[in-house]
């Protein structure tokens, strides 16, 4: 699937949309998901533009991947959810039902997460 920058977290990222933004950095934001599955549900996003994991880890490089996690991490520990836990989740593609065709990762938690799917 080639990008498609019409898609809604790539308007977010040229500010033609609004977020309510958790982190930024060269590489990533982070968000709050406008549906929050969770108590606590934040959206990591890549700047660079890949639809999903399986396009980021054929087509980028190692820094990007590193940054792209250790950003994660980062988000985790700003929410604190490293003490009791939390869910990543990376849909790709059309049998996970992947509703935004540009590369995110959710973070999920603040309470127990057993009830929830995404
Ligand atoms: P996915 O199904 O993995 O593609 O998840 C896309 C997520 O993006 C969903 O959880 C939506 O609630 C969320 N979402 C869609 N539009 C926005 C937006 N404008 N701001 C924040 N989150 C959004």
């Amino acid at each position: 699937m080639s990008y498609d920058a019409t898609n809604v977290f790539a308007k977010i990222l040229r500010g033609e949309i609004p977020c309510k933004k958790i982190y930024e950095n060269n590489d990533v934001l982070a968000f709050y998901d406008i549906n929050p599955k969770a108590k606590i549900h934040a959206l990591v996003i890549t700047k660079g533009m890949y639809t999903d994991f399986q396009d980021f880890m054929e087509h980028s490089s190692d820094k990007e991947i590193s940054d792209f996690f250790r950003s994660i991490l980062t988000v985790v520990n700003m929410l604190g959810l490293k003490e009791n836990g939390y869910r990543l989740v990376m849909n790709t593609g059309k049998n996970s039902g992947q509703e935004v065709p540009h590369l995110h990762a959710h973070i999920l938690g603040g309470e127990p997460l057993t009830t929830h799917t995404l």
